[in-house]
């Protein structure tokens, strides 16, 4: 498969105040190599950009000290800037987990932000002592980061959807969010234990070309590995058959939101579910070529007398093997939000219907809620800026 670049996910630079140019975060090397040969200059130029970009996260052009001087006054003369996203507001939880306000520098307009939410796991991470120190307090954490502005599928119990859709984001505004936390929590690539989850705001299935550039960026030029990444999608089955075609060395793993036991309470919770009902989408997903060892996730929210009851985990159980598929399901009790009407399940009936599953075979985990109260677990993403403790924004 030829290598794709990046360059078809720049904005257009028509749409940007006088002089600017869009932002060159978001380019692979090869795209920026093309940009240097156009500015008559050598092509490993490019190289050397997307190197001190993605490896050594520098933000501004003339801290590139591997480019001549001269050049380096003559991009910025030229209004060229690296403009990667930063992190302009963060929220600090009790249980460590940070959520981020991100600010794209240079595309898209002032004040229009996305969220990225840090989860880490391990030792004093959880400390939740407010403190101010970044340093290393975890031996395990998940970055989430986000593929649009609100969302456009309308599920039923997520805050997101409440926005409606606003705007793609392209490669560079995907990729850069993860940049921007894995550099405010130091971590060393390909020696700490990141994951990364395309699970923030947004359908990333809706926005394909810019979800995978921003995956293949990670993968190529940040060096993340696409085995610590997964992909939630809501079930738009053109998107997951896109998805199969792609290369494992560049393919995350895959989420399912599958979120009820039958077509009948799916598409009253996930009205997509009209158009891509579940055998469409467990059809498509079957087109996934599995590495060894590799399981698709099966997301399932338990929504409070809705579908957290007993006979909904053996409808569930039933589903699940029926598929045939190398699979596991992972439970996520329904994390409330202003203005939705579903409740949040008891302890007890989470508990039955995680036994209930286990005891039928079915791999199941119970996803522990994180950073509720600053409204960074799953579905709550809205862009809230109302938080009892809000942390020091960084640096960034
Ligand atoms: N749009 C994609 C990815 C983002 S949502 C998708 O829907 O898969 C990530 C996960 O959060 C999904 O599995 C979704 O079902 C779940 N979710 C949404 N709202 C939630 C809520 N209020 N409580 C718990 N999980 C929620
Ligand atoms: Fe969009 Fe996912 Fe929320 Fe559904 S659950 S509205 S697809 S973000």
């Amino acid at each position: 498969m030829p290598k794709q670049s990046n360059q078809l996910t720049l904005l257009d630079a028509s749409n940007l105040p006088g002089g600017c140019k869009p932002p060159l975060f978001g380019l692979d090397a090869e795209a920026l190599a093309a940009r240097m040969v156009d500015l008559g200059e050598p092509a490993f130029r490019g190289r050397q950009i997307a190197e001190a970009m993605y490896s050594q996260w520098l933000k501004e052009l003339h801290e590139i000290t591997t480019l001549p001087k001269p050049l380096r006054r003559r991009l910025a003369d030229q209004g060229w800037q690296i403009g990667r996203p930063g992190i302009s507001r963060a929220f600090q939880s009790a249980d460590g987990t940070e959520r981020y306000l991100i600010e794209f520098e240079g595309s898209g307009p002032k004040n229009e932000t996305t969220e990225a939410v840090w989860m880490p796991e391990g030792d004093g991470g959880e400390a939740g002592d407010g403190s101010d120190d970044h340093s290393k307090n975890w031996r395990r954490a998940t970055v989430c980061v986000s593929s649009q502005i609100g969302c456009a599928v309308n599920c039923q119990f997520c805050l997101t959807a409440k926005l409606g859709l606003q705007r793609n984001l392209n490669a560079g505004e995907i990729a850069g969010q993860v940049v921007a936390v894995l550099e405010r929590h130091a971590v060393r690539v390909g020696r700490d234990r990141v994951n990364l989850v395309f699970m923030g705001m947004g359908e990333p299935f809706l926005n394909y070309d810019n979800f995978m550039a921003a995956v293949r960026l990670l993968v190529r030029e940040v060096g993340l590995s696409p085995l610590r990444m997964t992909v939630s999608t809501s079930g738009i089955v053109p998107g997951i058959e896109r998805f199969a075609q792609e290369p494992p060395e560049v393919r995350p793993k895959l989420a399912i939101s599958l979120n009820a036991p039958n077509d009948a309470i799916r598409a009253e919770v996930m009205p997509i579910n009209r158009k891509w009902p579940i055998a469409a989408v467990v059809d498509a997903v079957r087109k996934v070529s599995l590495r060894p060892r590799e399981r698709i996730t099966f997301e399932y929210v338990l929504l409070g007398g809705v579908t957290d009851q007993p006979g909904h985990a053996r409808e569930l159980a039933r589903l699940v093997r029926s598929t045939g598929l190398a699979a596991k399901v992972n439970l996520i009790a329904w994390n409330p939000g202003p203005g939705i009407a579903y409740t949040t399940p008891s302890v007890a009936d989470v508990e039955a219907f995680r036994a209930l599953m286990a005891g039928e075979g079915i791999p199941v985990y119970l996803r522990q809620p994180r950073g509720r109260d600053i409204f960074a677990a799953c579905g709550q993403l809205k862009r809230t800026v109302e938080s009892s403790t809000a942390a020091q924004p960084s640096s960034s």
